[in-house]
């Protein structure tokens, strides 16, 4: 990720958003092959914004890591 050279930690929010929530670099060849390959699906994106977020959200919190 151009914007992340060290990568991107979990809720943190991607740089190549821009105003709209729509990525910047999303036809470049720098878009990242992970970003490429992900496919949206009802589990993960649900049937609105608010339900991605909310379910994003629980996931970062299921899978956060604790030092
Ligand atoms: S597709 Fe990837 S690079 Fe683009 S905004 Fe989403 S996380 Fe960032």
């Amino acid at each position: 990720m151009p914007l992340h050279p060290f990568g991107k930690a979990a809720a943190v929010r991607c740089l190549h958003l821009d105003d709209e929530n729509k990525c910047a670099i999303f036809l470049s060849p720098e878009r990242p092959r992970v970003c490429e390959g992900f496919k949206a699906t009802l589990d993960v994106c649900g049937n609105s914004r608010a339900e991605a977020m909310a379910i994003l959200s629980e996931w970062e919190i299921l899978t956060a890591v604790t030092k």
